[in-house]
């Protein structure tokens, strides 16, 4: 087999590379070591920033978003019991999408397949070889056969646990990490959410997020620490702390219902350097995570999809390297904003074990002067919306 793009993993940037490369004329093969059902199962992001609704609708695949996509005006933060509304288009004119990771990964899905671009799902023990030189190769065991792929460049879009990064000779990278101490419990339920809007909560028992997918179906976490179960929860138990920790008239509100995903997510920041090695490069979680406070992780991923897109596009109309060349700075310049305005948002909202009641009064004071300040809350603002892809 030969191709253009060998990009490993089907997640949202493999996917959204692989399409946005093939509307400009590139050939791509998406090598997936899960079923493509498992893939849609996993329950993730779902707040999108404009940047990523502009390469999604430039990928051919916003026309159910926009019909089914909520967009939102603004966020609440809640302290001290109290509810206060960042107007994101007031302050920034601009606005987010509400719309799940799953169902970006399912447009993505049907339009990958609808255009007959070559995916394999299911691949084992899928390796990369040679991206130092001229002519890397993929190889991969599909029931119990192996198969092997000649192509120019690898995209690792392989996520956090791929194969990609960890390919790369431990001399060429720097890993940069930060693991908070607490993750959140998640439960996606079937009812209407509590508000039209999300809402953050900073409590004395500890971090709460009222999200939502859609008009009927709600995504609400908890912190908990970093050794519970999801087992150990009950839903009633659950709802009981969420209530605990919103505001009264909020939690009056709620309404509760059988969970159909209950899971604890750990709170990580990690940023790898340089990304691209030779013809190799890492784009999404394969070379950064943030923790999820600040709603940007699949929105990183898009917005390295969109450079690695153009770069790669330069390349094979005009010969010009100097995208491909730039990729990683122009790359990593926008995912340490996201990674600072991420860790800065779940330094605010949480409760660090060893905080002690000066972090306490900090963090109130911080919150004080953000609602008394226009310039503190357009700051927040224009990176909760998201940075512009310079
Ligand atoms: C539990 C959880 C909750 C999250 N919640 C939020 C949220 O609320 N908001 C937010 O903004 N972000 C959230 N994120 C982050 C967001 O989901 C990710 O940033 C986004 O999925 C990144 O997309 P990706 O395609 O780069 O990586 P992934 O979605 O991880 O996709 C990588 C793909 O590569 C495949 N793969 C892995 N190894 C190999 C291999 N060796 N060979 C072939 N394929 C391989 C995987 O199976 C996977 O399909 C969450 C992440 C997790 C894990």
């Amino acid at each position: 087999m030969n191709t253009q793009v060998a990009i490993i993993g089907a997640g949202p940037s493999g996917l959204l590379l692989g399409q946005l490369l093939a509307r400009s004329g590139i050939a791509n093969v998406v090598i997936e070591q899960r079923s493509a059902d498992y893939v849609l199962g996993r329950i993730r992001a779902g707040v999108l920033e404009q940047v990523t609704v502009d390469l999604l609708d430039q990928a051919g695949v916003g026309a159910r978003m926009h019909a089914e996509g909520l967009p939102h005006d603004g966020v609440e933060l809640c302290f001290n019991g109290r509810s206060h509304r960042i107007d994101l288009h007031g302050l920034t004119g601009k606005r987010v999408m509400v719309y799940g990771q799953t169902e970006v990964t399912r447009d993505l899905m049907d339009a990958r397949g609808a255009a007959g671009l070559p995916t394999v799902y299911e691949a084992d023990e899928v390796s990369v070889h040679g991206f130092d030189g001229t002519r890397p190769t993929v190889r991969w065991t599909k029931d119990g056969v192996p198969h092997e792929l000649q192509c120019e460049f690898i995209a690792g879009c392989d996520g956090f646990h791929g194969v990609c990064r960890a390919s790369v000779p431990a001399e060429a990278i720097a890993l940069h990490e930060k693991v908070y101490p607490f993750g959140w419990l998640g439960v996606l339920s079937d009812v209407p959410p509590v508000n039209h809007e999300l809402i953050y909560v900073n409590h004395e028992r500890g971090f709460a997020l009222c999200s939502q997918r859609s008009l009927t179906r709600s995504r609400y976490y908890v912190q908990c620490s970093l050794d519970d179960h999801a087992e150990n929860w009950s839903d009633d138990a659950f709802w009981d702390e969420l209530k605990r920790r919103l505001p009264a008239e909020t939690a009056a509100r709620l309404v509760t219902g059988p969970s159909i995903e209950k899971s604890i997510a750990p709170l990580r920041s990690f940023v790898a350097e340089p990304l691209r090695f030779g013809r190799l490069f890492l784009a999404g979680d394969a070379g950064h995570i943030v923790p999820p406070t600040g709603a940007k992780g699949l929105n990183l991923a898009a917005s390295d999809v969109g450079y690695l897109w153009q770069g790669l596009t330069d390349y094979y109309r005009s010969g010009n390297p100097v995208g491909i060349d730039h990729y990683s700075t122009r790359a990593l310049a926008r995912i340490w904003k996201a990674e600072r305005f991420s860790w800065s948002m779940t330094t605010l909202m949480h409760k660090f074990p060893d905080t002690g009641s000066f972090g306490q009064k900090m963090q109130m004071a911080e919150l004080d002067y953000l609602f008394s300040s226009r310039a503190a809350m357009t700051a927040l603002a224009e990176n909760y919306v998201g940075l512009p892809m310079d």
